[in-house]
């Protein structure tokens, strides 16, 4: 029954009510009222567009809420886009010529999920009172990690108070000067190893909707935000900065940042180029089990954390057995 027209918005269809994208999306999502409509045309429809890019008030999060809520209505059949996408379109893998990190990195590694990846490997030596770990996420490696820093002893802030003695002052200040003297005559015989393993082509992998998506992104698609003690550099709150404001995070250290997710996207294609990203992702696998979120992998093994814990234990022990301990491990 349904004709191409159908497929699409007329222009009527929207009540006049609803304007901006933003009330347009609310809208179509409620009642069914993408049914039987291209997912092009409803993407298309809660865009604006400018001169040289479009753009939704919706951050990947947000817009994957869009495309699952279209999915839900379109259930067993799934129309895309008027046409099928162009012979040479491809999804946003990565393909780099040389290392992200460092172009004299030269040895590559074929991991296990088939992503070509850099394979530099580096000995950091470290002192090991003042060394800490600290995991992150490395946006090269497209993985988690654990790294060690090592902590330079600080001398006390604010100088002391020039009225009376400052006993406090004076203490903090010791014990600065005690410290220092200790960094300055360990040894760096923490040793651990550092691999590079940044991505230089996931051509082949699956990529998951939200990293698709993630990576078409003209516009950041997160930015972080650290908490300081005068309160947060933005004004935003997630579950992570409120477990900060509850005292999780201890206010001496540096605020290591938390992630926020930006709620607009910007593309350099209109709403139907975007149907054709989402179809090729849908694709990717049958049945629909192509992911929708990014699984975060970790290169770091928990062995790392052991070894570093087992490295702080030594420190009471003679310092050419933590050398051994540490090199072997
Ligand atoms: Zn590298």
């Amino acid at each position: 029954m349904s004709t191409k027209s159908n497929l699409v918005f007329g222009e009527n269809y929207f009540p006049k009510n609803i304007s901006g994208p933003q009330g347009r999306a609310i809208w179509l999502q409620e009642n069914d009222r993408m049914k039987g409509k291209y997912l092009g045309a409803c993407l298309d429809g809660i865009r604006w567009g400018g001169e040289t890019t479009v753009m939704y008030e919706m951050g990947t999060r947000q817009m994957i809420g869009f495309i699952q809520e279209w999915m839900n209505q379109n259930k067993g059949s799934l129309l895309w886009h008027e046409k099928q996408p162009p012979k040479n379109f491809s999804l946003p893998y990565t393909d780099l010529k040389e290392c992200p990190s460092d172009s004299s990195h030269e040895r590559t590694v074929k991991d296990m999920g088939g992503r070509i990846r850099c394979a530099h490997q580096s000995i950091i030596e470290l002192k090991p009172s003042f060394v800490d770990a600290y995991r992150t996420f490395d946006e090269r490696a497209q993985a988690e990690r654990i790294s060690f820093i090592e902590e330079t002893p600080i001398a006390p802030g604010g100088g002391p108070d020039e009225d009376e003695e400052d006993k406090q002052y004076d203490k903090d200040y010791k014990k600065y000067e005690k410290q220092l003297a200790k960094f300055e005559n360990e040894d760096p015989v923490f040793i651990a190893t550092d691999l590079c393993y940044a991505v230089l082509s996931d051509k082949g992998d699956i990529l998951s909707l939200e990293e698709i998506l993630n990576r078409l992104n003209l516009n950041r698609a997160t930015y972080t935000v650290y908490c300081t003690k005068k309160g947060l550099t933005h004004d935003f709150h997630s579950y992570d900065i409120v477990r900060c404001k509850l005292g999780e995070w201890d206010n001496d250290m540096e605020c290591l940042g938390h992630t926020v997710y930006t709620n607009n996207t910007v593309h350099d294609f209109d709403g139907w180029y975007l149907a054709w990203h989402v179809q090729r992702w849908h694709e990717q696998l049958p049945d629909g089990k192509a992911p929708v979120l990014g699984k975060r992998k970790s290169i770091s093994t928990e062995g790392d954390l052991l070894d570093f814990i087992r490295a702080k234990e030594m420190l009471s022990k003679p310092k050419r057995e933590i050398a051994s301990t540490a090199v072997e491990a």
